[in-house]
Parts: structure tokens; C-alpha cells; sequence
């Protein structure tokens, strides 16, 4: 579309750079990414990051890298300036991390930027700044050897995407997981993360993988790990598996780094779940840690500007190499300790559901404190309680959290129901014998045009006579008591939405009614597994916070509001 009277004319180069910079920088943690990124490439020992406010108000990397002579600061702020790439047939063999030479422009225009520099040989160092895109000029300054970059107010000049800056915690959430990950890819560098003052982690240098894997997710963690190692001419696999006694409930502690680099793969991941395959109870997936070093020219990592996903020229070094050693570690292993009990499960399972409930997604153990906690009692077991069968009173680090039971349990069942039908279905049960429901002669009509929709939800039934239909698979999450019932609501539902309702209108009734249904109710006793298993559940929703109704499902009392409350404050 054209504007009447407008012409095309290039973009002033300012906006050329917010421009690029949305794809670069995301949000805080983007920004931590590449100076991190460029701290690593300078060969730095030490790489400490400072954020505030989730790092919307400042991000701060200070490295002891080889630092910037003062006549190359201002490029540094300057689109595609880099020192790490010439030619285009470089980008074949990139060995470094960062090598568009953009970072730092994209990030200059969106924010009020300095980097103060020294090279380790010089008398004394320099600074300039870059603000919102105008570099100011380069002054001599004092500082120690290596680089300090500083960021204030990210996306000061671009409104529209500081409203899409989630809350400090979630932001900071991010950072943690990024850091996390950095440490663990980089055992032979210092790193220490500090939000607001709180240091929130520190890691010495020279640490083994295993002391790091034990440092950021846990001792159990650590020593429920096995080694797993291989060698061919394209390349060099390292890293940990876990022994089958230790799962999880989602995938996100697979973790992959290729050259360095944090990478998400479908490939690693289906090569991971095929080498755990029969070793693992259905759903349940490993913690693993994959390590692997190639000829920069096998992987093609230049596949999108912040390089989360990497390309294989040759990905049978995967089928070959990987998935072998994989086999091989978890294959010669003996079974490992047995399951922790009872307690370890609920009290897991609670820590995991609160983390989660913070909306920081972070992995680690809550050992280090989060921002803002203030208290050094983090070791103590969290406690849950069930009230009245309907409420689960958890102790946390902050006060209390009360999760209505019911209000949760049909968020899960909502989403895992809409998600099966949306994929297109599953999940029945095939009755030995089957059961009778009754049913008008107009209803049979109805359910004939829903045929395919209650197949996907997982009922098959076929007419029994004047005024009856057999049911004869139901839901998996229904019990045959319960399967009649529901068959009739949905029944209700489709009498009541007639013919001309879209899928997913439909979808969504059908899972809000199947879920009401096969969710624990206020009122049910549940046993500890039950509750364990349903906050392990939650942790792997990203909304579990609002039941399908937009009721709340959980409420939070913190000891500052208890304190309030009696008048300690
Ligand atoms: P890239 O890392 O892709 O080259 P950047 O915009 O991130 O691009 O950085 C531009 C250049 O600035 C780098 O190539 C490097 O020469 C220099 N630089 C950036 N950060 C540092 C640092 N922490 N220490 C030393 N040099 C740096
Ligand atoms: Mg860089």
C-alpha cells in the first residue's frame, strides 16, 4: 500500500538500526546474550553481569577479555564493524560466537549505552557512548583490563516494544536461564550474575562439567548422572545423562550446545528420546547434557540472528557418533539409586510448581535465593497441607501460596484436552464391555454429525437399539461411572450450539466440559502422590494461574502481608 503523495526514499539509517535491532534484541536477556557473546570471543577469564529491573533498567557485562584499543570504540557501535569476520567464505568457518558485527549497533540504537575499555598492555583506557544510535565521542578513562559495557533503559525510544517487556521476575527468569547455560557450556570461566545488589550466583573458574551441573541444578541431579563421550574425524561428543531413575515431566532439561553455543534441535532431541526409549515410563523425559564440538564448517549456525537453531551439512555424525555413546552409557549403566520416596516427590514437585508460579523459569534449585527473597532458610523441606479436601496450603520462601485444587486440576485437563484435539485426537479407552446410554432418535442424528469430533475426544459408540447407543471406547481421563454423564452434556452442548458452531468454538466447549468432569473435585481426599503429581503437572503451564473460567487458581500470602495482617509492621 502507498500513501497518497508519499515517495520512496531510503530510511534514515537511525531506523535502519531499530529496525534491525527488534530482530537482535528482544528483551533483557538478548542483550546479556550478545555481551556475554563478545565477552567469551575476547577470551575472557572472568564475566560478571550486573541487571536492574529485570535488565530493563541496566544491563551491565564486565570481562577481562583483550579488551578495545580507544581509536576502535566507536566503530565497535558501528553496523556490521567486526573483527572476527572479512569475507563472505568466512561465515563457513565461523569459530567465534558473535560474528555479524550488528549486536552492538542494534543494541546502542535502542538504549544508553557505554563501553569503557582497556587493553591489558595500555597505560589506561576509554570510553564512548551510544545513545539511541548517537555515538558521542571517545574520551580517555580509567579502568581495569578488560571491557565494560553498560546498557540503560532498553528500548527507551521504542515504546512499542517496552510494552512487550514482561514483569523483572520473568525477565530475569530469562537471564538466569541464559547465564545457566553460558556457565555450563563454559566450565573454565568465572560467572557471577547480581540483580538489584542480590548476587544470585557466582561459579569459580576452572570447574569440572559435573561440579557445574551439581552447582546450578542440584547434587541429585549431579549424581544421577552418566558420563557419555565419543570421537570421529567430524566432530567431538562430552556430556552427562541421566540414569533412568531420575525424569522429568516436560523437555526442558535437555539441554544441547553445539560449539559452544545453547541450541535447541529436533533432530538431538528425537536422537535423546529414541536412546531412552522402553527405559522410561511413558511421558517421561531425561535430564541430559550434550556437549558438542564440530568443524565450524559442518553446522550452520548463521540460520537466525540470535542463533538458537543450528543446520547440519551431514547430520549422520548424529546417527553414527551420538546416538551410539548414548546407547552406550545408558545401556552398560546399572539402574542407579532407587526413585526418591514419597516426601522427596511432593516437596520436588512443590518446589518445581512454585518456581514456576513466580514466573521465573529457571531450572536451578532454589538455593541461591531468588531476587528479592530475603530469607537464608531456603534449605528448609516447603511443606503442603490439604485443607477441607479442597485447598493445598504450601509453604514457600515468600509466605504462603493456597491452590484450589479443582480450579487447577481443570486447568491441566483443559489444556491437555484442547491440545489432543487439536492434534487430532486419541486418547480412548476401549470398554470390554460397553456402555449403554440413552439417547432420543433425534439425538442419534446429532452425534452422527459429531461423529468425527467425539472420535477425537475419544469416545466411539455405535447405535443399540430404539433409544440407545453403546459406548463403546470413552476418554482415557474418564472413568466408565463418569463417561455416561459427560456423553450426555456433550450432548446438551451440541443441542444447545446446533448445527452451524465452528471447531473451535466446539473444541473449546467440549474440553471445558470434559475437563469440569474428569477433574479432581472440591471436596475429593487426595493422597500425597496425587498432590505431587498434580504440581509437578502445573509446573509445565505457562498460565496454570487462571482456571479455564478465568477463576484464580492459586492465591499468595506473603510474610510481609501476614506481618501486615497482625501488625508486626
Ligand atoms: P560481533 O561480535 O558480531 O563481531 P558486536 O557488535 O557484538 O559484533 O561487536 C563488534 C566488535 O566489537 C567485535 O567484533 C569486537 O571486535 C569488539 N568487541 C565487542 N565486545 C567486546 C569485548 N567485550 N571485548 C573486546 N572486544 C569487543
Ligand atoms: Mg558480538
Amino acid at each position: 500500500m502507498r500513501v497518497a503523495g508519499s515517495r520512496i526514499r531510503p530510511l534514515d539509517p537511525h531506523v535502519v538500526n531499530q529496525i534491525a535491532a527488534g530482530e537482535v534484541v528482544e528483551r533483557p536477556a538478548s542483550v546479556v546474550k550478545e555481551l556475554v557473546e563478545n565477552a567469551l570471543d575476547a577470551g575472557a577469564n572472568s564475566v560478571e553481569i550486573f541487571a536492574e529491573r529485570g535488565g530493563a533498567g541496566l544491563v551491565r557485562v564486565v570481562d577481562d577479555g583483550v579488551g578495545l584499543p580507544p581509536d576502535e570504540l566507536e566503530l565497535a557501535w558501528r553496523p556490521h564493524a567486526t573483527s572476527k569476520l572479512s569475507a563472505a567464505e568466512d561465515l563457513e568457518t565461523i569459530a567465534t560466537l558473535g560474528f555479524r558485527g550488528e549486536a552492538l549497533a542494534s543494541i546502542g540504537a535502542i538504549s544508553q549505552a557505554c563501553i569503557l575499555s582497556r587493553v591489558r598492555e595500555a597505560e589506561a583506557g576509554a570510553s564512548c557512548e551510544n545513545r539511541g544510535g548517537v555515538i558521542g565521542p571517545v574520551r580517555a578513562a580509567g579502568a581495569a583490563p578488560g571491557t565494560d559495557v553498560t546498557v540503560h533503559n532498553l528500548f527507551f525510544n521504542t515504546p512499542a516494544r517496552a510494552r512487550f517487556l514482561r514483569s523483572p521476575r520473568t525477565e530475569l527468569g530469562h537471564i538466569e536461564e541464559l547465564v545457566q547455560r553460558f556457565a555450563l557450556a563454559f566450565p573454565e570461566v568465572a560467572f557471577r550474575l547480581v540483580h538489584d545488589g542480590v548476587e544470585l550466583f557466582r561459579t569459580a573458574r576452572d570447574e569440572g562439567r559435573l561440579d557445574r551441573i551439581a552447582q546450578l541444578f542440584g547434587r541429585d541431579v549431579a549424581a544421577a548422572m552418566l558420563p557419555v563421550k565419543a570421537e570421529a574425524p567430524a566432530g567431538r561428543l562430552e556430556g552427562f545423562v541421566s540414569r533412568p531413575a531420575l525424569t522429568r515431566s516436560h523437555a526442558g532439561d535437555l539441554h544441547f550446545f553445539v560449539n559452544g553455543r545453547s541450541v535447541r534441535d529436533r533432530l538431538l532431541h528425537r536422537i535423546v528420546r529414541d536412546a531412552y526409549r522402553d527405559l522410561l515410563p511413558g511421558g517421561r523425559m531425561p535430564v541430559v547434557f550434550l556437549f558438542l564440538e564440530m568443524d565450524p564448517a559442518q553446522v550452520d549456525v548463521n540460520v537466525h540472528p540470535t542463533k538458537a537453531e543450528v543446520r547440519w551439512r551431514d547430520p549422520r555424525f548424529l546417527h553414527a557418533v551420538v546416538a551410539p555413546a548414548l546407547s552406550a552409557a545408558l545401556h552398560g549403566a546399572d539402574p542407579g539409586p532407587p526413585p526418591p520416596g514419597r516426601e522427596d516427590r511432593v516437596r520436588g514437585a512443590v518446589e518445581d510448581f512454585l518456581r514456576r508460579e513466580r514466573g521465573v523459569a529457571s531450572a536451578a534449585p532454589p538455593a541461591y535465593g531468588l531476587a528479592g527473597a530475603t530469607h537464608a532458610d531456603s534449605a528448609r523441606p516447603l511443606r503442603v497441607l490439604q485443607v477441607h479436601d479442597s485447598y493445598l496450603v504450601c509453604e514457600t520462601e515468600e509466605g504462603l501460596l493456597i491452590v484450589d485444587q479443582h480450579a487447577l486440576h481443570e486447568r491441566l485437563n483443559y489444556d491437555r484436552i484442547l491440545a489432543r484435539l487439536n492434534e487430532g485426537g486419541g486418547g480412548g479407552q476401549r470398554l470390554l464391555v460397553p456402555e449403554r446410554v440413552d439417547v432420543s432418535p433425534a439425538d442419534v442424528g446429532l452425534l452422527e454429525e459429531r461423529r468425527d469430533l467425539l472420535q477425537r475426544c475419544g469416545f466411539l459408540w455405535s447405535p443399540f437399539g430404539p433409544g440407545e447407543i453403546a459406548l463403546e471406547a470413552i476418554p482415557a481421563l474418564l472413568t466408565r461411572e463418569l463417561a455416561g454423564r459427560v456423553f450426555h452434556d456433550l450432548l446438551e452442548l451440541f443441542r444447545a450450539r446446533g448445527g452451524g458452531v465452528d471447531a473451535r468454538t466446539l473444541f473449546h466447549d467440549v474440553a471445558d466440559t470434559l475437563a469440569c468432569k474428569a477433574s479432581v473435585r472440591f471436596g475429593d481426599a487426595l493422597s500425597p502422590e496425587e498432590i505431587a503429581a498434580l504440581l509437578e503437572d502445573a509446573r509445565a503451564l505457562d498460565h496454570a494461574s487462571v482456571c479455564p473460567h478465568g477463576r484464580p487458581t492459586a492465591m499468595r500470602l506473603t510474610l510481609a502481608d501476614l506481618e501486615r495482617h497482625f501488625g508486626r509492621r
